[in-house]
C-alpha cells in the first residue's frame, strides 16, 4: 500500500476485453472457483471508516479496490448523484488484498464463517 500512486500520478491502462477462450472476465472466474457464503453471514470485510472510501480512495486514488480485487467485490455506485461504495462480499476468493493494499489501511479481513 505505501507503493500506491496517486491517480493523477498513472496513467489508466487499456487491457483487452477476455476473449472466453484463454482469457475471462472477473465474475466468470469468480463462478469457476466454486465458493459458497451464506447470505446473511456476518461482515467479514470491515471497513474502519467508511466514509475514507470516497474521500481518499474514491477521490484521490479512483478507487484502486474496484480494480486489484480479483472478485469484484468492490464497486462505486451512484446514488443521488453521489458515489457510495457497495461491498458484494459473498464474492470474495479470501485473497486478502484489500487487506494489504489499501492506501489507508481502512480495510480489514477478517477470517470468514466456514463451510466454504
Ligand atoms: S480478500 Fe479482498 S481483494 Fe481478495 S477477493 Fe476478497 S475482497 Fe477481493
Amino acid at each position: 500500500n505505501e507503493q500506491l500512486k496517486k491517480a493523477t500520478e498513472c496513467k489508466p491502462i487499456d487491457y483487452p476485453k477476455p476473449d472466453g477462450v484463454l482469457t475471462f472476465d472477473r465474475l466468470s472466474s469468480v463462478f469457476l472457483a466454486n465458493l459458497a457464503h451464506e447470505e446473511n453471514q456476518p461482515d467479514h470485510l470491515v471497513l474502519k471508516n467508511p466514509q475514507v472510501m470516497i474521500d481518499v480512495n474514491y477521490k484521490e486514488y479512483a478507487s484502486p479496490e474496484t480494480r486489484y480485487c480479483p472478485a469484484g467485490v468492490y464497486e462505486i455506485v451512484e446514488e443521488n448523484g453521489s458515489p457510495r461504495l457497495q461491498i458484494n462480499a459473498t464474492n470474495c476468493v479470501h485473497c486478502k488484498t484489500c487487506d494489504t493494499k489499501d492506501p489507508t489501511q481502512n480495510i480489514t479481513w477478517i477470517c470468514p464463517e466456514g463451510a466454504s
